[in-house]
């Protein structure tokens, strides 16, 4: 295996092997740009060492032939006594982790050469000012001495001679400070500074291999999820120099604007100075246009280099350089980083140039980007102090005045006040309460809970397990760290993007992202506009590409009309439990507590009509296109009162001796249908095989409304479904109800229905028998949520917040599988379910709608694997959009 590449070897699509840095160093090289000569050491050479605790034995012979060739180029030795190569050993890996790895400048400099390079370049002080540099950072990143023990030494030079600046330190004070710097490292590091420079680069090199797996890399790769084993390459190029008086210098330039993607003129410029000396801040830069009155020969010649650039690697790209004494020189360039915004404008304006087509675009933007743009954010110059900080659950910016319960967050919206509101954790009780809600708050649940899941849904911003707020629901207030306490009515303001928590309120700025897709604002001329444009023509480059469909999960018709405008196709999931809840309570509870069949009956008959005109509304809304309905899916006990609280009433009543028969029996059914594990327990089919008439009851209510939309000439498209199947025996027998039903509404009404009945894959069993289960399902829906949780055996409502943390810290994955789609585990039952039922009936409808169907990873397995489609929240459906498309490039 071949462990060094020259310079001239490489090219940028060996990122993996060269690492970023030296694939592109490789390219410049390549396009005849003046790059310093120099090679690369691979990221393979520093896999072996990292796994062995060895360099590969070919490798120093290596280094050696590239070195005799680099020094042959250069006509002069590495640390020739009187006119030394020096070289600077950087790392870079494939991934880009700006400063979290070493570097070594200067290699070369020793006792002997310090004078040769003084004599070269004629200034003493250059000379000594390159050496002692060389010691410090030798010192403190290959020997390990605490780098504040050569800054004490500068400061005290500089202190005794009553001067602030570095610069004005004069080669003798120079000298003086590098026989101080050997001391130190004599005694901190055990030995003397290498003198010998093979032996300074060869130490270097290992120390760079070495810094990969540092503290600070490490966690910047998990915070980034790069993978831990990839490596890093290690660059070893001759030294050009920025710190040669007037005529050299050291900048940075974007070949367009990071910010807005505007092209011009962009980066600054330091002269006189070497590239640590901008990133320390030291002395002030210029704007790089004023380059063009300092060296004019300099200037054209970078923006020529720069446009070069932008043409071969069709995209914005960063660079640093560096002028010695009048020469150009390019010591680094890559893809640079941009703002999401920036990103949808570049990727057009390059479509327009002619340089990338739309399916190129597609790849120089991502899902995440333009969530990030549909955001309304927070001004981040405004000063209001952060009291706490939760899980970013869901994204957004939300200020309101804090309430403690739904019962007051319904109440005070309605009187036109923005509220928050805060609880503990939240339940289906508190979605009226979440629905006002401008955001929702609780100091306890995770990126699953209840809270998150339902305010992702509705797009609204949440913070959930922000754990050092004290909520007291009951006194209605909540304590923060330091002990102030916020009262009922106090705004606070909440940043679902962050999970910080201010007291006060933070002024908000609209996202113009959203305005365009509620058809609010067009495309058109000034900045928002612009970008505004920007994502949609992206969307319509999408939208042409892509194979999978996309729904949406809405389950009443402003959702689903909001859906209709930002693109939906119809509606994945519409769960029925909502219509069970806020006033018809009443009914469900006398449903449940029914002893009789006819009282059964009296309370199914009073919730028909009802669900009925949910199900006409919602074909409304989605006239034309398939809407997918769910048959009751919850516990039944999540319908009837409080357990606790129940039971206080009752105790209450008993001792005032007041009449409580009601309660009483309400208490004995929650004690009935109480389960130590509700969430595989008496749900989903099961509900509808144990409790007679519920699922005919809701069959019937989809059949009436559709029948009522045709009479009206509409074009209804349901579909009903199924949850929580494991065999398809259950499937069948409630299948042959509801075809009874469906017959005899078409039969009144003399309409053919053609009503698709099919069933959700969310346990192992039935992915593992979906090929029997088709044979009565017309279509699947993966329920990814509930097949992660019994795939995994995770709770999905309290895992997150106990130990995914330490799962996450220990790397065992790198994102929580609720979050995206666990492709070997839950990912693989989903192909199989794919592929088995298809082989049984081969125009099997298939489609995703877990939480997963608007999660960018996600939906390109979902791609891979053939769904149809997928569905997700409304305000998810743009980012599904893009991505499909993305998937399909
Ligand atoms: C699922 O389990 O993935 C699903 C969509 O259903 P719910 O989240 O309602 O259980
Ligand atoms: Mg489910």
């Amino acid at each position: 295996m071949k462990f060094v590449y020259d310079f001239t070897e490489g090219n940028k699509d060996l990122r993996d092997l060269l690492g970023g840095k030296g694939a592109n160093l490789a390219e410049m090289t390549n396009l005849g740009l003046p790059v310093p000569p120099g090679f690369t050491i691979t990221t393979e050479a520093c896999k072996v060492y990292l796994d062995s605790g060895e360099e590969p034995a070919a490798l120093r012979d290596e280094v050696s032939a590239h070195l005799d060739a680099l020094e042959a180029t250069m006509g002069k030795k590495l640390g020739q006594a009187d006119d030394p190569l020096l070289v600077s050993v950087r790392s870079g890996a494939k991934f880009s982790m700006p400063g979290m790895m070493d570097t070594v400048l200067n290699i070369g400099l020793s006792d002997r050469s310090v004078q040769g390079l003084a004599e070269q370049a004629g200034d003493d002080r250059f000379a000594w000012d390159s050496y002692r540099r060389l010691i410090q950072m030798f010192g403190k990143t290959v020997l390990g001495v605490d780098g504040e023990l050569f800054e004490d030494a500068l400061e005290a030079a500089k202190a005794a001679k009553k001067v602030t600046d570095d610069t004005e330190l004069e080669a003798a004070d120079l000298k003086k400070l590098v026989t101080k710097f050997k001391k130190i490292v004599k005694t901190e590091a055990g030995r003397d500074f290498p003198q010998d420079p093979r032996e300074q680069m060869d130490l270097a090199i290992k120390a760079v291999f070495d810094s990969w797996n540092g503290e600070r890399a490490k966690l910047y790769r998990r915070q980034e999820r790069i993978p831990h084993d990839l490596g890093t390459a290690v660059n070893v190029c001759s030294m050009v120099f920025g710190n040669l008086g007037p005529d050299s210098g050291t900048g940075v330039a974007f070949t367009r604007d990071p910010a807005s993607g505007h092209q011009g003129v962009y980066g600054d410029y330091l002269q006189n100075a070497q590239g640590e000396d901008v990133v320390a801040g030291i002395r002030n830069t210029v704007p790089l246009a004023e380059l063009e009155s300092i060296d004019k020969k300099s200037y054209d010649q970078l923006m020529r280099i720069m446009e070069t650039l932008e043409n071969h690697y069709k995209d914005l790209c960063d660079i640093e350089f560096t002028i010695e004494r009048g020469q150009l020189w390019m010591l680094q360039t890559r893809v640079g980083k941009r703002t999401a915004g920036a990103a949808f404008r570049i990727a057009t304006q390059l479509v327009d140039q002619g340089l990338i087509d739309e399916a190129e675009a597609l790849t120089r933007v991502n899902g995440a980007q333009l969530a990030q743009l549909m955001f309304p954010r927070f001004d981040e110059d405004a000063k209001v102090a952060q009291v706490g900080r939760g899980i970013a659950a869901s994204p957004g910016a939300a200020v309101g005045k804090a309430v403690f319960d739904s019962y007051t967050a319904v109440k005070w919206s309605r009187s036109g006040e923005k509220v928050i509101l805060i609880r503990r954790e939240t339940n289906p009780d508190d979605l009226d309460g979440m629905i006002a809600a401008e955001g929702i708050l609780t100091s306890r649940g995770g990126k699953t809970s209840h809270a998150a899941v339902v305010a992702r849904g509705m797009g609204k911003t949440c913070v959930c397990g922000a754990e050092e707020l004290e909520v007291d629901t009951k006194r209605r207030r909540m304590t923060v760290p330091g002990g102030h306490v916020v009262e009922e009515g106090d705004v606070v303001s909440i940043d679902g993007s962050t999970g910080k928590v201010y007291l006060g309120e933070v002024p908000v700025v609209p996202s113009p992202v959203v305005e365009y897709f509620e058809g609010r604002m067009h495309p058109g001329a000034d900045d928002a506009d612009e970008l505004v444009e920007a994502v949609h023509r992206m969307m319509a480059f999408a939208d042409r590409k892509r194979r999978l469909r996309v729904r949406a999960n809405a389950d009443n018709a402003e959702d689903a009309l909001r859906a209709r405008r930002f693109g939906a196709q119809g509606i994945g999931l519409c769960r029925t439990e909502h219509m069970f809840l806020g006033d018809r309570r009443e009914l469900v509870e006398r449903l449940i507590l029914a002893d009789t069949e006819a009282e059964r009956e009296e309370s199914l008959k009073g919730l028909l009509p009802l669900q009925k005109r949910d199900f006409v509304e919602l074909f409304e809304a989605m006239d034309g296109l398939p809407v997918t309905i769910r048959l009751l899916d919850p516990p039944l006990h999540e319908f009837l009162p409080d357990i606790t609280e129940l039971s206080v009433r009752v105790a209450l009543a008993e001792s005032r001796q007041e009449p409580h028969e009601n309660e009483l029996r309400l208490l004995q059914a929650v004690h009935r249908l109480h389960e130590q594990n509700p969430m595989l327990g008496l749900r989903g089919v099961r509900l509808g095989l144990v409790i007679p008439g519920l699922f005919t009851m809701q069959v019937r209510a989809i059949a009436e409304a559709a029948a009522e939309r045709r009479a009206a000439k509409a074009d209804p498209r349901a579909e009903i479904m199924i949850p929580l199947v494991g065999t398809v025996q259950e499937l069948e027998i409630v299948r042959e109800e509801a075809d009874k039903v469906i017959a005899e509404v078409e039969a009144a009404t003399g309409t053919a229905l053609k009503l698709a009945i099919g069933t959700m894959i969310e346990l192992p069993r039935a992915a593992l028998t979906a090929g029997q289960i088709a044979e009565a399902a017309e279509f699947f829906s993966f329920g990814t949520n509930d097949l992660t949780q019994t795939v995994w055996g995770f709770s999905r409502d309290d895992v997150e917040a106990s130990f995914f943390t330490a799962y996450l810290e220990k790397g065992i994955f790198g994102v929580s599988p609720f979050e995206t789609i666990d492709k070997d585990g839950v990912g693989s039952l989903v192909k199989l379910a794919a592929q088995a039922g298809r082989a049984t009936r081969p125009d099997l409808k298939l489609g995703v709608c877990g939480e997963h169907g608007g999660d960018p990873e996600s939906v390109h397995f979902f791609h891979e694997v053939g769904l149809d489609y997928v569905s997700c929240s409304p305000f998810r459906i743009p980012v599904a959009r893009l991505e499909a498309g993305r998937a399909a490039v």
